[in-house]
């Protein structure tokens, strides 16, 4: 089969760290054009808006789009209306229902949509999964704290209503989560703490069960300034396991069993290649879910402002 012909929409952060240096990696794709109001790549042909790059270059096969989430679903029905595979990055839209609307089109079109979790393909993702599966799991305990400051300086967007705030990059862990415990869980209480200038929370508590009673917490938190963590702890039978640093390292009892180079979005491209070569879509909207959900039960706690 010969590359797939790709385009990237809103020229940003994510993009310029992780999907142009996997698209080139890539023998699946072939970026053939860009749309992004201000972002353009070197050599590569560059439009201002969806519309007039989908107008002007009908070779084109599939779409990344990388903008953030609140403006994702006008384009990508733009996409999947003009017959195009869709790479939707995370989270997948900024509505439940949304995400669902553009499953329907997708399949109305027969084209490919793939809601991508990069966190999922992290290294040591699918080691714990097993290991988790192995075993008996007594209690979950997820901790995601970082800085804002340092990794979303001057997103004005993650603050305002849909940006989802700490749940950016809380739903990889819920990603993550989602994919590794055997059943489904889901959220018995929640507090959120909304920065009183802001429309989205700084910090999240969630709290879990599943149908066999399995208690799973979880802490969000931004503030965190000094050393970051990104850990999945689980109590088991077989002992404690920590999954550390994303999903990159795996270790039972203290010892390092796994760990590899990262290659999330490396994955992220072999998948949306392969789910376009089989005729099929990859949507799974459980990490959105819980997102929702913890909307839906979270109590709203006001607290200091935040300025960048
Ligand atoms: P970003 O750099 O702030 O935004 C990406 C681009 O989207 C911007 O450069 C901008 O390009 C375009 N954009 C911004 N506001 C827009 C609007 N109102 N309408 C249309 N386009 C707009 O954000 P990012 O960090 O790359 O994140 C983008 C998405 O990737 C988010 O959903 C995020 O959760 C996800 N993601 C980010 C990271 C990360 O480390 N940053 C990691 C994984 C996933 P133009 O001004 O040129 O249009």
């Amino acid at each position: 089969m010969p590359p797939i012909n790709l385009a990237i929409v809103g020229v940003g952060k994510i993009v310029r760290d992780q999907h142009l240096p996997s698209v080139a990696r890539s023998a699946d794709f072939n970026l053939v054009a860009t749309a992004s109001r201000h972002g353009t790549i070197d050599g590569v042909p560059a439009y201002k808006t969806i519309d007039e790059m989908l107008d002007a270059v009908p070779s084109i096969d599939a779409v990344s789009l990388c903008m953030p989430p609140q403006y994702r679903y006008e384009a990508a029905h733009k996409a999947l209306s003009a017959g195009k595979h869709v790479f939707l990055e995370k989270p997948p839209g900024a509505t439940l229902s949304e995400v669902a609307d553009l499953e329907a089109i997708a399949a109305a079109r027969g084209v490919s949509l793939f809601a991508s979790w990069h966190s999922r393909y992290a290294p040591a993702v699918e080691p714990a999964k097993a290991f988790l599966a192995s075993t008996h799991i007594k209690s979950v305990e997820v901790i995601w704290k970082e800085d804002v400051r340092h990794w979303h300086p001057n997103q004005a967007w993650i603050w305002q209503a849909g940006g989802l705030g700490v749940f950016d990059p809380g739903i990889n862990a819920l990603s993550i989560i989602t994919h590794i415990l055997p059943k489904a869980a889901f959220i018995t209480a929640a507090t959120l703490e909304f920065p009183e200038n802001c429309d989205a929370p700084i910090a999240a508590e969630l709290h879990f069960k599943d149908a066999d009673n399995l208690t799973i917490h979880a802490v969000f938190d931004w503030r965190q300034t000094g050393k970051q963590t990104w850990d999945i702890v689980a109590e088991t039978n077989a002992g404690t396991m920590v999954l550390a640093e994303g999903g990159a390292k795996l270790s039972i009892n203290g010892d390092l069993k796994f760990a590899e180079p990262e290659q999330e979005y490396s994955a992220l491209y072999s998948r949306f290649a392969q789910i376009i070569k089989s005729g099929t879509s990859d949507v799974d909207i459980a990490p959105l879910r819980h997102v929702a959900d913890a909307f839906l039960l979270g109590k709203r706690k006001s607290v200091a402002a935040f300025h960048d």
